[in-house]
């Protein structure tokens, strides 16, 4: 063989070798995600509430969800929970999920981390008193936290993948087409029932997203499963 068919069959083998690993590369990548789309058959998708309860939005937002079947997880603060204690039973009682938004809805910074966790505890008593069951989420306002917490204070933290800012619009087909255009599979849903425009545009996104074929889960079901 000269040098110039040698260098050829070099090349070609190389060439050779790329295609073999470039096709187990996709492989790889492709056979396991097809799996995990057969195995879970829908796509899931939660729906969150903070800063609640409210006297009248959070019943009325409950209505709608047991009308459908639908869970969703609620962040509530410790000091709405005094305060409106029978809604949270209610929010208990149908199943949702229920989290810790910290008593005042306080903002974690360097100079109140000791009252922040504070916070924390003195609610997830609270939420104990009122429901009876142990909190382990935790939905720090403003989503400013603290790592170390988590191992501290045996909590998880839940963040948001998509935010429709529904505190600062009253436009109900704003707020839904905001969510229903960026939605994906395991997305979490950032709303506030303080509001009547969110209860009506939740449920305009629950009718929506069921149709698309989206399952509403608790969070602990995104992050756990
Ligand atoms: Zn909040």
């Amino acid at each position: 063989m000269n040098l110039n068919r040698r260098i050829l069959a070099c090349i070609l083998l190389m060439g050779l070798l790329a295609a073999v690993l470039l096709i187990g590369y996709f492989q790889r990548d492709s056979v396991p995600a097809m799996g995990k789309l057969r195995e879970e058959g829908v796509k899931k998708i939660a729906l969150t509430f903070d800063d609640g309860p409210h006297p009248y939005y959070t019943e009325q937002l409950l209505k709608g969800l047991k009308e459908r079947n639908v869970k969703a997880t609620f962040f509530i603060t410790g000091k709405n929970v005094e305060t409106y204690p029978e809604i949270v039973k209610m929010i208990h009682e149908d199943e949702h999920l229920i989290g810790n938004h910290t008593y005042n809805h306080t903002q974690l910074t360097s100079r109140n981390q000791e009252s922040f966790k504070q916070e924390i505890i003195r609610t997830n008593e609270i939420i104990k008193e009122v429901t009876g069951e142990d909190t382990i989420y935790v939905r720090p306002p403003y989503g400013s936290w603290n790592k170390e917490f988590e191992r501290e204070l045996n909590m998880f933290p839940v963040l948001w993948t998509i935010d429709p800012l529904d505190w600062c619009s009253s436009n109900v087909s704003c707020i839904v087409s905001s969510v229903c255009a960026k939605v994906g599979e395991n997305d979490i849903i950032l709303m506030h029932d303080q509001y009547k425009s969110t209860v009506t545009a939740a449920l305009k996104i629950v009718d929506e997203l069921t149709e698309q074929g989206y399952e509403f889960v608790t969070v602990d079901e995104l992050l756990f499963d």
